[in-house]
């Protein structure tokens, strides 16, 4: 039986995300998620990139791979694809995810690998002083929207359900207890996973968009989400305008290292008939 602190590389706390910043409290649900689950931390590996949720994977106990910027779906893919009997888990933020790595988070999802996703929105670059990210709302400020951003976010549940993901979930820091069941129902997820958990950065959303310290930040983001199962019993006017917050999609496919291994196998197959005389080419094998 594992304590809490067994998940956490003690020597390298305490951390050095700011004060009131929700990164620790995601953090917080992956391990109690994991826990609740009984799953070997041996069989583990963590993945991230870079950024201030990147960095998460440094305090924790697990084998982890602190990767490049926008990269690490890249090389969790090689993980699963050299392993694929390890829970493979990517802790990644908005701008990692959504901006440099936009590209490898919709061909993960296209391809269904069985990863779990863990993005940790909380809508800028905090590591890097405060710039917009693909998911600042329209309007809101950052250091390189000084007049507001003009552009249009992306909903990154919507994008990995549309690219082929097979769970999309999504939660809040202030939601922690929803939060840590949608991260159980993904890690169980036999395929590509996603749970965006929308966060709070206090020291540059908070402060540039002048909405406060970290329970006022908490609070708006409370008042902008709803539960998926409360709104669809609401009026859509009501509706109109809030983030769905639960269990917003899942469905069955096949997953790809066990298609990719199914196929290998038939290909070993064939070549062991050509050895043993029974095939005469690759064009009539089946
Ligand atoms: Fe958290 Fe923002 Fe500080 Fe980064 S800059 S540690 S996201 S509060």
């Amino acid at each position: 039986m594992l304590e809490f602190l067994d998940y956490f590389r003690t020597e390298r706390l305490p951390h050095i995300w700011c004060p009131g910043c929700g990164h620790g409290t995601v953090t917080g649900a992956l391990v109690r998620a994991i826990d609740k689950l009984g799953l070997d931390k041996n069989n583990i590996v963590l993945v991230s990139g870079i950024g201030c949720s990147s960095r998460a994977v440094g305090y924790l106990d697990f084998d982890t791979l602190h990767t490049t910027h926008g990269r690490a779906l890249a090389f969790a893919t090689g993980v699963k694809h050299g392993r694929p009997s390890l829970k493979v888990i990517v802790l990644t933020g908005d701008g990692d995810c959504a901006a440099i790595g936009g590209n490898h988070f919709i061909h993960a999802a296209r391809r269904n690998i069985d990863i779990t996703t863990i993005i940790m929105n909380n809508s800028i670059y905090g590591m890097t002083s405060g710039q917009y990210s693909p998911t600042t709302p329209q309007g809101m400020f950052g250091t390189t929207a000084p007049y507001g951003n003009i552009e249009h976010p992306f909903d990154l549940c919507e994008l990995a359900k549309a690219a082929g993901a097979t769970y999309v979930a999504r939660a809040t820091s202030y939601h922690v207890t929803l939060l840590e069941e949608l991260i159980e129902k993904a890690l169980m997820n036999k395929g590509f996973s996603v749970v965006e958990a929308l966060t709070q950065c206090p020291t540059y959303f908070g402060r540039k968009n002048k909405i406060g310290g970290p329970v006022e930040l908490l609070n708006w983001i409370k008042d902008r989400t709803i539960n998926v199962k409360a709104a669809a019993a609401m009026d859509p006017e009501k509706v109109k305008g809030k983030i769905l917050i639960g269990e917003l999609y899942r469905t069955e496919r096949s997953e790809y290292t066990a298609d990719y291994n199914e196929m290998a196998a038939k290909v070993q197959r064939t070549f062991a008939d050509y050895e043993g005389g029974t095939r005469e080419c690759a064009s009539n094998s089946d």
